[in-house]
């Protein structure tokens, strides 16, 4: 899902945070300077996000999954990993525009909360994750 759009050594990262949560039940500093190193403050961001359970995986019956995150203004921003793109200004402005970002701290919270398993889970109908998926008339897409 990810080999796509992260370089590897993030991937590595990421994969190497959750075999290191999964058997010690927490994040070495080690990997910790490592997410900062890749993703300056944006890491810190995403790391509270992820702290705050902001970070929720939908899923609907016929097999569409999107995620939610609640940004820190309680605004929902809705991510889409599968294609690397996240609803907020942030993201249309530093990461497509500017090129100056590998990813928004949103999309970072849902890669880091799926290794860290801190994702909460619920399902919703089709014609919910309908509105959720079109309700996003700022998407631009270049
Ligand atoms: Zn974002």
């Amino acid at each position: 899902m990810m080999s796509s759009v992260l370089p590897a050594v993030t991937e590595e990262l990421l994969r190497e945070i959750k075999r290191v949560y999964e058997e010690t039940s927490q994040v070495s500093d080690e990997l910790l300077l490592g997410l900062k190193f890749i993703f300056g403050p944006t890491a810190l961001y995403a790391l509270d996000l992820v702290d705050q359970h902001a970070v929720t995986h939908l899923t609907s019956p016929s097999g569409r999954t999107t995620f939610q995150v609640t940004g820190s203004s309680g605004k929902l921003y809705t991510c889409y990993s599968s294609c690397h793109y996240c609803s907020c200004p942030a993201f249309s402005f530093s990461v497509l525009r500017k090129n100056d970002n590998m990813l928004c701290k949103h999309i970072l919270a849902v890669y880091l909360s799926q290794a860290l398993g801190s994702c909460q889970e619920l399902t919703v109908s089709d014609k919910q994750m309908c509105d959720i998926l079109l309700a996003n008339e700022d998407l631009q897409i270049p």
